[in-house]
């Protein structure tokens, strides 16, 4: 009786303790959080300053129609965030189950590594833009273009504008400010586009060496392959052991052989010397060129 409870109970303990998020997971989901609470803060800001430069320009209609055009944008960009935010909230669970983030334990003392973390966190930002509106990828495409013409584009022109007249020097200043903000946001994206783009003329040299050098291999093998008669097999036609040196199967009557030119020993099947051919322009017994 007392024994049948302890197991009771016990069961009771394992399927609480079942299904548990990994520490780090929940780490990365409130990395992710206040990355999205940053964006959002950011984003109100925008608008904020926005209202502001509407009341002190309002002279300069042209600037303002850009600012309006920015304040939009940054209220789109609040949007997508709290949707992203929304999304989290109703699917941590599954999310977790994704990223194989579930464990049956607790576990007490995981390290938090800060590159691992990064990883996790991109790879919940990623699933999140995926499963909301704006990952289908008619929409991603739709929305970087958007973020392009609105992050850079109108932040230009408004530059541009207020750059032309000398009163207008504070808002240069702080447009320029927010551009830097915006471009720094994806630095890291930047950087690789402008390597890949210096690195573009090596990359093609090295393309065409490689294709070339794959095409001569290529034909090499064909030409091999068209040296390399078979006969059909009779007893009397081949020295040595009756069987192939590939695969040491016996040969069968009528089945193709090839014998190689480094020695009347060194015969295969056909199919087996082809194969090899493949992956090696080698006898496989002496290694002597075929
Ligand atoms: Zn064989
Ligand atoms: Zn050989």
């Amino acid at each position: 009786m007392n024994n049948d409870y302890r197991e009771v109970n016990q069961n009771e303990q394992e399927e609480q303790q079942i299904y548990l998020e990994t520490p780090i997971y929940k780490e990365a989901v409130n990395h992710f959080r206040t990355t999205q609470y940053y964006f959002i803060s950011f984003n109100s800001l925008k608008i904020g300053c926005g209202f502001a430069l509407l009341y002190m320009n309002h002279e300069q209609t042209y600037l303002n129609y850009w600012i309006l055009a920015i304040m939009f944008h940054a209220f789109i960009m609040i949007i997508i965030h709290k949707n992203h935010l929304k999304y989290l909230t109703m699917n941590k669970r599954v999310l977790a189950y994704k990223l194989d983030q579930i464990v049956a334990a607790p576990i007490v003392d995981q390290v938090i590594e800060s590159r691992k973390l990064n990883i996790l966190s991109r790879q919940i930002k990623l699933e999140i833009v995926k499963m909301t509106i704006f990952g289908k990828w008619c929409c991603r495409i739709i929305t970087i273009i958007y973020q392009f013409i609105f992050g850079y584009g109108v932040y230009l022109f408004c530059i541009y504008y207020s750059m032309k007249s000398a009163e207008l020097m504070n808002q240069y200043y702080f447009l320029c400010a927010i551009l830097i903000i915006s471009l720094y946001q994806y630095i890291d994206l930047y950087l690789i586009l402008v390597f890949a783009i210096l690195g573009s003329p090596f990359l093609l040299i090295f393309g065409c060496y490689y294709c070339a050098n794959l095409f001569g291999k290529e034909q090499q093998r064909n030409e091999i392959r068209t040296r390399l008669q078979g006969i059909k097999y009779k007893p009397n036609l081949i020295e040595g052991e009756q069987e192939c040196c590939i695969c040491r199967c016996p040969y069968e009557l009528n089945e193709e052989v090839v014998v190689l030119k480094c020695s009347k020993l060194h015969h295969y099947h056909e199919t087996c010397i082809m194969s090899w051919v493949n992956i090696n322009n080698t006898c496989p017994f002496c290694r002597k060129s075929i």
